[in-house]
């Protein structure tokens, strides 16, 4: 996969928000809309909560952007919980409000990531199943997840890879991953998934370390490893807010800077509806409005 060339393609990058649970929250959200709109992403992306629970919060966030904003606007849906026809049911609502791409996922049960995962009755089994079921209601652009870590539920990571192909074969256009920091791990993930003949796009999913303790949260009820390295590299600055911003902002253009070298040129940001991060790691890339510029990290 490494290219040959030491030449980066012009990046591409997607966005995702997560639906506002307090006024003030809305606030921040749309604060950090408004900040990364200027950076004209690919698209945008809004979460659906574990279990359908907060359907109305991102219809509402999805509805508002797109008829406020010039983004392209993805809204995620969970098949968790609850039967066909419901899902199909909120599909139409989505669509009434003008949402023509999906990123279909399958969720976790309400009771928690690590709890066993039973199909609802009459539900969608998994994504692979979600993705059919959104085909068969209308030519939706749709993205699913990948794992570069494997998945914690699978088996190995050849299994991850057979419902990646699932998902791919019943109509996904694109694959987002969840976040990564060992870009050799994501180079073999990505080599055996092209081995297995997927072809559509696997876009990295990268995660600025807004806060190490929570992302050690997170990456352990999802299956990502956080490397010694990167721990590391927050030693000695719990008490210095703008060293950390500016490590992190390091952190995650070193590894974009890495894998264009490596040959990809397409990121999903988990903003994590923050965006003084996001715009610092962009910057540093040396994105300005959209358009790479040949200096910085990148160049
Ligand atoms: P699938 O693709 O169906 O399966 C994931 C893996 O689990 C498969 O590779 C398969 O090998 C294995 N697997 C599935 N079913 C079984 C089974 N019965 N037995 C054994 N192995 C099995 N969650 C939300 O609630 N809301 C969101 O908005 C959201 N957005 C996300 C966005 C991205 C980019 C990513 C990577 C994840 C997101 N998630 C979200 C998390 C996701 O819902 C969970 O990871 C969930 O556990 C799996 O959903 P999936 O669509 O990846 O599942």
């Amino acid at each position: 996969m490494t290219r040959t060339d030491n030449r980066p393609q012009p990046i591409r990058f997607s966005f995702e928000f997560f639906p506002p649970k307090s006024p003030e929250a809305d606030g921040q959200l749309w604060q950090c809309i408004s900040e990364l709109s200027r950076f004209q992403p690919q698209f945008v992306s809004v979460t659906y909560g574990a279990g359908g629970s907060t359907q109305a919060p991102t219809l509402s966030t999805v509805t508002r952007l797109i008829a406020d904003t010039p983004l392209a606007t993805a809204s995620h849906l969970t098949c968790v919980g609850a039967t066909k026809d419901e899902v199909r049911e909120v599909v139409r609502t989505f669509q009434a409000a003008g949402v023509r791409h999906f990123v279909a996922l399958r969720g976790d049960p309400a009771d928690g990531v690590g709890s066993t995962y039973r199909p609802h009755e009459g539900g969608f089994a998994n994504a692979a199943e979600l993705v059919l079921g959104l085909k068969e209601m209308g030519d939706f652009e749709i993205s699913v997840s990948a794992y570069p870590e494997k998945h914690p539920e699978s088996r190995d990571v050849d299994a991850d890879i057979d419902m990646l192909k699932r998902k791919v074969d019943n109509g996904a256009d694109r694959a987002l991953t969840q976040f990564f920091f060992d870009n050799d791990v994501y180079e073999r993930y990505l080599e055996r998934v092209r081995a297995a003949g997927i072809s559509i796009p696997v876009v990295p999913g990268i995660m600025p370390v807004q806060n190490l303790n929570q992302l050690k949260r997170f990456a352990s009820a999802c299956g990502a490893s956080v490397p010694q390295w990167l721990e590391k590299r927050f030693v000695g600055l719990d008490d210095k807010p703008q060293a950390r911003a500016l490590v992190a902002a390091e952190l995650a253009a070193e590894q974009i800077d890495d894998l264009r070298r490596r040959g990809i040129s397409e990121f999903h940001f988990y903003t994590m509806n923050k965006a003084p991060l996001v715009s610092s790691v962009l910057s540093l890339l040396g994105v300005r409005d959209g358009q790479p510029v040949q200096t910085g990290a990148a160049a």
